[in-house]
C-alpha cells in the first residue's frame, strides 16, 4: 500500500461518548462529503450504529441513497433539501429532508415521510426567516446553523432567535443548533447535537477549547532516496535549489490524493516523529522531502497525520480548514479501520 488512512474506531467511539458527555445530548452525526473525506463506508457503520447516535446527516440525497446501501437504518438528513426530481430517492431510500425554501414544501406536497425545518439566524445561507406555510407536511424537528462559533455575543444571538423561530412549532422530536464549534454553549432547549469535525477529533477552528482523540493517521511510502548534489533543483519550476548536498526523499503521495500543493516549500511530513520539510513543488502524485541526517530506506512509511501533525496544522500551513483538506482526500488512498 502507498499510502493508507488508519480510521481508530475505539477513538471514534469515544469522541462521540465525549461528545455526548459535555451537552448531555445525543448526537446527529454529520457524515457528508465520505464522511468528510474520511471514507463513508469504513466510517458510517462505526458511527451510525453508535447507540448514542439518533440521526446520520448528509448533504444530498445520493450520499443517503449510499448510506442505505451501507446498510445503515437509522434515520438519515438530507441537509441540502429536496428538488421535485429527488422524491423518488428519498422515498426510496426513506431519507427525511430539511426543507428551508418554499419550493422544498411545494416539491414535498406528496411525501408521507417527516421534515425537518431550517431557520436562518445568520448564517446567510439555507433556511426560513419566518415560518412559512407548511402545507401538510409531517415536521418532526427544526434546526438551525451557526456561523461564527468563535463569536460568543454572535452565537448567543443566534440561538435566541432560534428559539424564537421555533415558539410556535408543537410536538418537535429534533431540535438541533451546534456543530462541533458549539459544543461549548448551551442551548437547553436543543435536544440534540449536530456534529461532524469533532468526531474525527480535529478541531474546527483556532483557540477551541476542547480536545478531542485524533482517531484519523495518514501515512505514505517512501519510493525512492537519494543523493543530490548541490545546486540541483527540486520538482516542478525548480522552486527549490539544494543548498548543499542533500539526501532527498520521494514520497508517494501527491495532491491528487489530497496533499494541498499550498504545502510546497512550507509544509512538513514526518519519519519516525521527526519532522521532514517538503522541497519543491508538490506532484500530483509525489512529494517530495529532506531526509538529509536521517536513517530511512525505501518502502519506509511518512506520517502525513498523526500523531506529531493533526489535519488542523496542515491545514493552517496551508491557510485553509480541516475540513477542505480531509474532504480531498482521494480515493486511491486505501482505508484501513483498526
Ligand atoms: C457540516 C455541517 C455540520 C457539522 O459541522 P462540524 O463543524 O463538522 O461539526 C453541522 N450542520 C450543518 C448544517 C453542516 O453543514
Amino acid at each position: 500500500m502507498r499510502s493508507f488512512l488508519l480510521i481508530n474506531k475505539r477513538a471514534l467511539r469515544r469522541n462521540i461518548e465525549k461528545i455526548f458527555s459535555l451537552q448531555k445530548k445525543r448526537i446527529i452525526a454529520v457524515l457528508k462529503a465520505n464522511a468528510y473525506g474520511i471514507g463513508l463506508k469504513e466510517v458510517a457503520p462505526i458511527v451510525a450504529n453508535h447507540p448514542l447516535v439518533d440521526q446520520i446527516a448528509i448533504a444530498c440525497p445520493e450520499e443517503g441513497a449510499e448510506l442505505r446501501e451501507l446498510g445503515i437504518k437509522k434515520p438519515i438528513l438530507v441537509l441540502g433539501g429536496a428538488f421535485e426530481n429527488e422524491l423518488k430517492l428519498i422515498e426510496k431510500y426513506s431519507l427525511t429532508p430539511v426543507i428551508s425554501h418554499t419550493e422544498h414544501i411545494r416539491a414535498l406536497e406528496n411525501f408521507q415521510g417527516k421534515v425537518h425545518i431550517k431557520f436562518d439566524t445568520g448564517m446567510g445561507r439555507l433556511g426560513f426567516f419566518k415560518l412559512p406555510d407548511l402545507k401538510n407536511l409531517k415536521i418532526e424537528g427544526a434546526m438551525t446553523h451557526l456561523c461564527c462559533p468563535q463569536d460568543e455575543k454572535e452565537t448567543k444571538n443566534q440561538i435566541r432567535l432560534f428559539l424564537k423561530s421555533i415558539k410556535s412549532l408543537k410536538n418537535l422530536r429534533f431540535i438541533h443548533i451546534q456543530s462541533s464549534g458549539a459544543l461549548t454553549y448551551r442551548a437547553d432547549f436543543a435536544t440534540h447535537v449536530r456534529v461532524g469535525i469533532s468526531i474525527f477529533g480535529e478541531k474546527p477552528f483556532e483557540g477551541f477549547s476542547l480536545n478531542f482523540e485524533h482517531a484519523i493517521e495518514l501515512k505514505a511510502r517512501l519510493l525512492s532516496i537519494k543523493e543530490l548534489p548541490k545546486g540541483h533543483g527540486i520538482s516542478y519550476s525548480k522552486t527549490f535549489i539544494t543548498p548543499k548536498p542533500m539526501k532527498v526523499g520521494v514520497v508517494a503521495i501527491g495532491y491528487a490524493d489530497g496533499l494541498s500543493r499550498q504545502l510546497s516549500n512550507k509544509g512538513f511530513l514526518y519519519l519516525n516523529s521527526k519532522k521532514i520539510p517538503i522541497l519543491g513543488n508538490i506532484t500530483m502524485d509525489l512529494t517530495m522531502v529532506n531526509l538529509s541526517h536521517l536513517e530511512a530506506k525505501v518502502g519506509d512509511y511518512v506520517e502525513v497525520v498523526g500523531p506529531n501533525q493533526s489535519f488542523f496544522e496542515i491545514a493552517k500551513t496551508a491557510n485553509t480548514i480541516p475540513y477542505e483538506i480531509m474532504t480531498s482526500l482521494s480515493g486511491r488512498i486505501n482505508r484501513i479501520v483498526i
